[in-house]
């Protein structure tokens, strides 16, 4: 029971399993290699010749009876018998690869008790290339294997030493009289070792103490150059699976002579002080160690390597850099060991070792390579590279996939503002919904004539052309007016900028989100418009021109008997002279159908508000044209106007003073609350909200007006643009300029800025120093709301408080987060002195 190990060898299971060992346990070798089992092809199974084509070799499988054969091979018997240089007759079996065998097993023809052949006596050669055969003899030099006693037991043989081949020959010891059949089998498992042959000095004698230690290599199997005692092209003891006893002078194997483990040299014979040994492989590998099994007796001189230097060969010459390996000496433990020595990686067909004596003698018994792997295109990793490659590949991975991802979401918020941008546009292209009302029109003769009133409402805002209609074309007309100054911009754009009533703005449904729809609101739009009484225009009397909307002029005039023709009791509201100044918008009479349409359709509007903060309509004039509406006067124009810095010619510096008082101002702004607090109390979104459109009465008192852009909420309407329009981009909330969402939240965001502007006293406007590129490129900031927008900043006498509480919750990115209207006043009226 001896157990032999046999270092990095993997196992090859000829039954199809194989298996990866860091040692071969010899004794486990020992697989039927394929002639029973049918593994091996018959066309691996020849022989020298056969009896008749029934005992042909394919027939020569231990325990296996072939119906068409005669139970076995038989060489043919008129052949000649056994020649004195080896034998004529021969079973030969090709393993197609190297194979470590270990046992053979022979049987004779015993086809159902009709043969009676067998090999009492065999040999075996064996040839690892097909072209040199050795003759296995047995560590005693014996060749002859004792084989069968009948023509049906079963005899193994264990081959000691172990033969490593691919082709092997049974060949039977016969003589005349005897006619022979064999069946026979191999056992081992797979050479994966790859090492073919190896080249050393032959092991020398040591006298130790008048004992004949005989440390030569035993079972070489190759050549032996008698003058140079160099063994070349075989392998032998350092590739049996033996490795020798710890004292080298007794043996693992019983009856040999001491030393016979170990292949040992003298350190007095070679003047180099290093041994040279050759391996050679099968093929190219990546080898990653060299165990080898050393003596360390040095109380006998003897001593493991100093250091080993390897050379590769890979092509055809050695490569300049060798592995060198140095060991510390071990001058306690004499313990015969395996040394591993680190082969780096290297790739190599050959290797050439030069083991430096460190003593007296050095003594080998077992040299194993690991390669890892048998295949030589397939470069040997160790574990730990592989593992590290793999972090890498991972990380690379990682930062790859971060990379996409970072590249993806800005491609994707770019082209999420365009598809916005361009959403606005289709939406207000696609859901055209001309809405005309029969109205009979009846000519008037109010005069155009008159009147100065300069027309700045319109100044500030953002022209928005034909070209609106494709995002790009708008961004690249913007800079015309970038740097411009900003009272620049102003009378730029009051001479040549197109008004709303210029464009065709129809009525849309808006998606606005979340609002519920009341009855009183169902009232309000859908109905035809109700009270509203026909005034009769000749009882208007032009006074003077206030201003230009955007469906025309606006004019001052007398009303005649206006009370007459009003429902209502406006005393209440201190309207009750006579007679009485009213302002009279008038649509131009050049107005296209959907500017008529919308001036029809905010008299529809203007005729169901009712509150202290909303500019009333008195009456219409819309029987004729030019179609004509008729509103209470606000004596101090629009609160733009009003605010900004002193006009000798309107109001004294006193004056000026007074109204620029911080309570005034708050005062202001909560009345505009309170008006947008009724609105959005209808589910009702002015669009736009500023100080521009708010006009300014008796008291300060503050009404909101101009409800051009205003729409019914409820048929949820968009503007549509056709042709030339303008939107109040400054004013507007990031949601509406690039969703086109109007809502009471982004109603709330143009409150932030109309009570900025209050608060300068409307000096400047709104990002005054951003061009109007500049400020859609902000409205982008504001969507992607990485910390980069840019917002108004705090006025002079703005509190604290107020700014950052109020103004700046006006302009939350997420509209629900944005204060209400009520919140709004009550925190304005906390603030107020
Ligand atoms: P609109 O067409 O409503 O924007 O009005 C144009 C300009 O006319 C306003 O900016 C005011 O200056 C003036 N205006 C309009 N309506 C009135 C009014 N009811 N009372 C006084 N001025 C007004």
């Amino acid at each position: 029971g001896l157990i032999i190990f046999r270092l990095m060898i993997t196992l090859y299971h000829p039954e199809g399993q194989s298996c990866l060992l860091n040692q071969l346990q010899v004794e486990i070798c020992r697989y039927p290699l394929g002639m029973t089992g049918g593994q091996i092809q018959d066309e691996d199974i020849s022989a020298s010749s056969q009896w008749s084509e029934s005992t042909a070799a394919r027939f020569g499988r231990l325990d296996f009876d072939n119906g068409d054969g005669d139970g076995a091979w038989c060489p043919n018997t008129m052949s000649e018998p056994q020649l004195s240089d080896g034998l004529k007759e021969y079973l030969q079996v090709d393993l197609r690869s190297l194979h470590f065998i270990t046992l053979v097993g022979t049987q004779g023809r015993h086809a159902d008790g009709m043969g009676k052949e067998f090999a009492q006596r065999y040999r075996i050669n064996y040839s690892r290339d097909g072209n040199s055969w050795m003759g296995w003899h047995d560590r005693k030099g014996r060749q002859v294997i004792e084989g069968n006693r009948n023509a049906y037991d079963v005899v193994l043989k264990d081959l000691e030493p172990p033969i490593i081949a691919r082709f092997v020959r049974f060949m039977p010891v016969t003589d005349h009289s005897m006619f022979v059949c064999m069946r026979v089998e191999l056992y081992g498992c797979e050479w994966l070792d790859g090492l073919i042959s190896y080249s050393i000095p032959d092991g020398q004698q040591m006298v130790y103490s008048g004992l004949s230690v005989f440390l030569n290599d035993s079972v070489y199997d190759g050549a032996s150059a008698e003058r140079s005692e160099m063994l070349t092209k075989g392998l032998g003891q350092l590739t049996d699976g033996t490795w020798g006893l710890d004292d080298f002078l007794h043996s693992n194997i019983y009856g040999m002579w001491p030393g016979y483990d170990y292949v040992g040299w003298s350190n007095e014979s070679f003047h180099r002080g290093y041994v040279e040994t050759i391996f050679q492989f099968d093929h190219v590998r990546n080898f990653t160690t060299m165990k080898v099994h050393c003596s360390n007796m040095f109380s006998r001189g003897v001593r493991m390597f100093r250091k080993v230097t390897c050379f590769f060969q890979s092509g055809s010459d050695y490569e300049g850099d060798p592995v060198t390996f140095r060991q510390a000496d071990d001058d306690v433990n004499q313990a015969a060991r395996f040394v591993t020595v680190p082969l780096g990686d290297r790739t190599a067909s050959a290797i050439k070792c030069r083991f430096h004596f460190n003593d007296l003698w050095m003594l080998i018994s077992e040299v194993a390579f690991q390669s890892g792997n048998y295949d030589p295109t397939h470069k040997v990793d160790d574990s730990n590279t592989r593992i590290l490659i793999g972090c890498l590949v991972a990380i690379i991975a990682i930062l790859l996939t971060i990379i996409v991802i970072i590249l993806w979401r800005q491609v994707w918020q770019k082209m999420l503002e365009k598809a916005s941008r361009r959403m606005l546009d289709d939406e207000l292209t696609a859901r055209l919904a001309v809405q005309t009302q029969a109205f009979s029109f009846i000519h008037s003769s109010l005069s155009s004539e008159g009147g100065s009133t300069s027309n700045s409402t319109y100044e500030r805002i953002f022209p928005l052309c034909a070209d609106y209609q494709e995002p790009s074309r708008l961004i690249r007309k913007l800079p015309e007016f970038a740097h411009t100054s900003c009272k620049a911009i102003a009378a730029n754009i009051s001479e040549g900028a197109p008004h709303y009533a210029e464009a065709d703005i129809i009525s849309l449904q808006e998606s606005s989100d979340s609002y519920s729809i009341t009855a009183v609101n169902m009232n309000l739009f859908s109905g035809s418009d109700s009270s509203m009484r026909e005034f009769p225009r000749e009882k208007l009397t032009f006074k003077e021109k206030l201003g230009e909307g955007q469906f025309g002029e606006v004019h001052l005039c007398e009303a005649e008997n206006m009370l007459d023709f009003v429902d209502e009791d406006l005393s209440l509201a201190g309207i009750d002279e006579s007679p009485l100044l009213v302002a009279v918008k008038t649509l131009r009479e050049d107005a296209n159908k959907n500017a008529r349409n919308d001036f029809l359709k905010e008299i529809r509007i203007m005729s169901r508000l009712r509150d202290p903060n909303i500019v009333l309509l008195l009456a219409v004039c819309v029987d004729t044209d030019p179609l004509c509406m008729i509103t209470e006067y606000m004596e101090n124009g629009d609160l733009n106007q009003f605010l900004s810095p002193p006009n000798p010619q309107t109001k004294s510096g006193t004056e000026q003073r007074q109204i620029s008082r911080y309570g005034k101002l708050i005062s202001m702004a909560v009345q505009i609350t309170s008006g947008m607090k009724y609105l959005s109390s209808l589910n009702f979104v002015h669009r736009d909200l500023a100080t521009r459109n708010c006009l300014v009465g008796k008291n300060y008192t503050i009404k909101i007006a101009d409800f051009g852009m205003s729409r019914n909420l409820y048929r949820g309407d968009y503007y549509r643009i056709q042709g030339r329009a303008v939107l109040p981009i400054r004013w507007m909330s990031w949601e509406s300029i690039l969703l086109g969402k109007f809502t009471t939240a982004s109603d709330v965001w143009a409150f932030g800025v109309t009570l900025w502007e209050i608060l300068t006293l409307c000096k400047e406007q709104p990002y005054c120093h951003l061009s109007d590129e500049q400020v859609i490129e902000n409205t982008g900031e504001f969507f992607r709301d990485q910390g980069k927008q840019v917002y108004l900043p705090k006025p002079p006498r703005c509190p604290d408080a107020v700014y950052s509480d109020l103004m700046l919750s006006c302009w939350r990115r997420n509209a629900k987060q944005r204060p209400s209207f009520q919140e709004i006043q009550t925190q304005l009226l906390e603030s107020s002195p």
